[in-house]
């Protein structure tokens, strides 16, 4: 079992704002977000980061974009836009350390994708 803090929200040891959840992905609102909408959208699979994914893995990190899709629709903000970020590794700025696709819109996002 894993000692990940996503994998405990996974198990619902420790609660969260779900928004979307099937077998396979879990999507909850980020505890500290930086705009109206941030939704962290994860696989339940406990895959590290995007160096950790396999081709095994393809069809569910394939699946995690229809679900962001799904989302986007749900949260009404398909028309308008958002951006999808994912970090990766120390450089990238990654604190968990569970791949987690980050869903930001409800408003206008900067022009600037990196500092
Ligand atoms: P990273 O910097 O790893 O790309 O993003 C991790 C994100 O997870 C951050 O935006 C942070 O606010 C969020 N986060 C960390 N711990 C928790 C938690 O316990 N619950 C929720 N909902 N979000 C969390
Ligand atoms: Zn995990």
């Amino acid at each position: 079992m894993e000692d990940c803090i996503f994998c405990k929200i996974i198990r619902k040891e420790i609660p969260s704002s779900i928004v979307y959840e099937d077998e396979e992905i879990i999507a909850f609102k980020d505890v500290n977000p930086v705009a109206p909408i941030h939704i962290l959208v994860i696989p339940k699979r406990h895959i590290e980061s995007v160096v950790e994914i396999k081709e095994e893995d393809e069809l569910l990190v394939g699946k995690i974009y229809t679900v962001i899709n799904k989302i986007a629709k749900q949260e009404n903000i398909d028309k308008n836009g958002f951006r999808v970020i994912v970090n990766c590794g120390k450089d990238g700025g990654q604190e968990v350390k569970h791949l987690h696709f980050h869903l930001i819109g409800g408003k206008k996002l900067g022009t600037k994708i990196c500092e």
